[in-house]
């Protein structure tokens, strides 16, 4: 298969520079980049599971989310199953964002904003649809060349038709992959990861430094493997007060 976007040479991801809590806050006040998982962290809710209910299948769909997080199931797999049921059509996509539109995470705007401030590059890598992560992103004044996402595929007439699975986001690693080509294009060198998944703690390496965030959802493997997990944004917003 084609893939538009190869592991790239040079980016280090057999150990993970991140040590301790102190090195992780430290890492995060002078970030070159800061990553955000979207679904269950920016915004408040599965984006997937959204659109599955307001299709009419929310709980075929529920029930496969939880097994794709379980990690049971390669993410790729998991996502054209759920697809296959959803079978959504680009009508039915704007009228969700329209009826519907994502809930922000409470402090997430504050965040961002602070980050643009201090010249942080913000960018949205998302197992989820360009199509929503887009919409989240214009609410945080995220440029739309900063999002990484998976891109539904409709026909002429706006019937559903795939997604596009060259996307290093429609496969499990895919986040890693985003970061690592990131550290190449713009030549960061301290990019740190947020999110509330197991997909986002394994971005690091090669992030520079992960944070747990389970102020929507609190995934136990996640709480455990991280350094620093916070349950809100203001105590992240805080630790950047401190230079
Ligand atoms: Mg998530």
């Amino acid at each position: 298969m084609h893939r538009r976007w190869p592991v790239l040479r040079g980016c280090i991801r057999t150990h993970c520079t991140m040590a301790t809590l102190e090195q992780t806050k430290e890492i995060f006040r002078r970030a070159d980049a800061v990553c955000f998982d979207v679904d269950s962290t920016v915004i408040r809710e599965e984006g997937i599971d959204e659109l599955a209910k307001f299709c009419g299948v929310g709980d075929a769909v529920r029930e496969m989310t939880c097994k794709a997080m379980g990690g049971t199931v390669t993410f790729q797999k998991a996502l054209t199953d759920r697809l296959s049921i959803i079978k959504c059509s680009r009508e039915q996509v704007n009228k969700l964002l329209t009826d519907h539109p994502p809930q922000l995470t409470p402090g997430i705007k504050d965040l961002v904003d602070r980050l643009h401030e201090r010249n942080v590059k913000v960018f949205l890598v998302s197992g989820g649809f360009r199509s929503i992560v887009e919409h989240v992103a214009s609410q945080l004044s995220i440029p739309h060349d900063r999002v990484y996402a998976n891109q539904l595929k409709f026909y002429f007439n706006g019937e559903f038709a795939g997604y596009d699975e060259t996307q290093p986001t429609a496969e499990s690693g895919g986040k890693g992959r985003v970061i690592c080509m990131l550290k190449e294009k713009y030549g960061f060198e301290k990019v740190v990861m947020i999110g509330d998944g197991a997909t986002d703690l394994e971005a690091c390496p090669p992030a520079s430094a992960f944070i747990g965030f389970g102020g929507n959802v609190v995934r136990p493997q996640v709480k455990e493997g991280s350094l620093w997990y916070v349950t809100s944004f203001g105590e992240l917003l805080k630790e950047l007060e401190k230079i």
